[in-house]
């Protein structure tokens, strides 16, 4: 991926339209230096330009600034990465912005950071952006008390603003960046709508923190969805909300609950291997204590990569999640129960069936051995937080370290298959064994 850095220079910049005609190299930021103004505009700071009326200007309130300027955007793929960044070294807004692009309204922007994700609303030929911008008041507040100055615009029941009170910066003031930059795909696909967290919360969260979010519903046995109307009503909610849609499937029952159709709507299934049977039958999930039938670990974590291969060799996902877990008894011992026969025999299943490895920045697996040793084997991974609510909605931190620590790259991450290719278009729904 490419950078591109635009720099819209000028502090109160008005009305204008700016032609761009250079797509500049990685990390090279083009300087737009010619304005072109046009058009009648309500904006005070043109006014201001042009000397003819600067204090009125100067005590402009309101909606002031519509910068509106179509562009050529060319996209070298499907994933190129635009921020449209107001912050950047200096740049800042005294006021708020709002920011449609191509007349959708992306957000409101108040506070750091300055910055829009434009990436999924960007289109691959002409863009027309806006900033709309809503300056401070008191400068108003002052200007109404100047002698000729027309009459009173604003009122408030308490003025503390005089005639000679200083005035306020107002108003945009550049630097702003148009950015395309060399990114990683920052993408988390295992985010819940539980614990009171809003899809609006997550989407304001993911945004402000550079991420991109597959949200899950958690389907299964004793869980929220049980059936095909279920699906369907949540894909329903969550289809066209700039987030992909994902489907935790749950237990081992899931594969004889839904049908493949319903299944196919979402854009990925994934889901974990600690809900199974035991060799005396006994369901057990791994995070409960009381359920859990440990005896022997060796034997038992025999048993646990016996389930989670057949998982990967039968059941139609794309993501094998919270991968590695062992129960709270068995933690401590990670590292030599995970023996490297064990950890090959679920690293070759994992890559023969196209099963993406899932690197849970909740419960921070697997660990680095792991996966420097999946990515040799050619797997693909994807990140995840399992979280539990508003609370624990994290930044992938553990996931931005294993991208150091083991040398991930874009090409290993896993990315939602189109229709057609889908896990669960490809292989048939078992009969459950576990
Ligand atoms: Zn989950």
């Amino acid at each position: 991926m490419r950078s591109i850095l635009i720099f819209l220079v000028g502090i109160n910049t008005a009305l204008a339209v700016v032609p761009v005609t250079h797509v500049p190299n990685d990390g090279e930021p083009v300087e737009v230096k010619s304005w072109l103004v046009t058009g009648p505009s309500p904006s005070p700071v043109l006014q201001k330009k042009d000397q003819k009326d600067a204090r009125r200007a100067a005590y402009y309130t309101g909606k002031g600034i519509d910068i509106g300027y179509p562009r050529t955007v060319q996209r070298p793929d499907g994933t190129l990465v635009t921020v449209f960044d107001f912050n950047n070294h200096v740049g800042k807004i005294d006021g708020m912005a709002r920011v449609p692009l191509n007349g959708q309204d992306l957000r409101e922007v108040w506070s750091t950071p300055w910055k829009v994700d434009i990436t999924h609303t960007v289109c691959p030929t002409e863009n027309h952006l806006n900033i709309d911008v809503a300056h401070l008041w008191p400068n108003r507040l002052s200007g109404d008390q100047s002698s000729g100055d027309g009459p009173n615009i604003a009122w408030t029941t308490w003025n503390p603003c005089k005639a000679d009170s200083p005035l306020l910066e107002s108003g945009l003031r550049g630097p702003v960046q148009f950015v395309s930059q060399e990114s990683f795909p920052m993408v988390d696909y295992h985010v819940h709508l539980k614990g009171g967290l809003s899809l609006e919360e997550a989407k304001t969260w993911a945004l402000a923190h550079g991420l991109r979010y597959g949200i899950a519903q958690n389907c299964g046995v004793n869980f929220p969805v049980t059936d095909d109307t279920g699906l369907r009503e949540y894909v329903e909610i969550m289809r066209g909300q700039g987030v992909y849609v994902g489907m935790q499937a749950e237990g081992r029952e899931w594969v004889e609950l839904f049908s493949t159709e319903a299944m196919a709507q979402f854009d990925y299934i994934f889901t974990d291997a600690m809900t199974w049977r035991n060799n005396e039958g006994k369901r057990m999930r791994l995070w409960v204590k009381e359920e859990t039938v440990i005896g022997e670990p060796e034997t038992f974590i025999d048993m646990l990569v016996d389930r989670i291969v057949w998982i990967l060799d039968n059941e139609p996902i794309d993501i094998y999640a919270n991968p590695t877990f062992l129960p709270a008894e068995l933690a401590g011992r990670y590292d030599e129960l995970w023996t490297t026969e064990r950890v090959d025999r679920v690293i070759s299943a994992a890559v023969r069936n196209g099963v993406a490895i899932e690197i849970n920045a909740g419960l921070k697996l697997p660990k680095p051995a792991f996966i420097k040793r999946a990515k040799k084997a050619g797997a693909t991974f994807s990140f995840g937080t399992n979280n539990g609510g508003k609370q624990d909605l994290g930044n992938l931190e553990y996931c931005r370290q294993m991208i150091d620590e083991c040398g991930l790259a874009p090409a290993d991450m896993f990315v939602p298959k189109p229709d057609g290719q889908k896990a669960i278009q490809r292989k048939s729904l078992p009969k459950r064994k576990f």
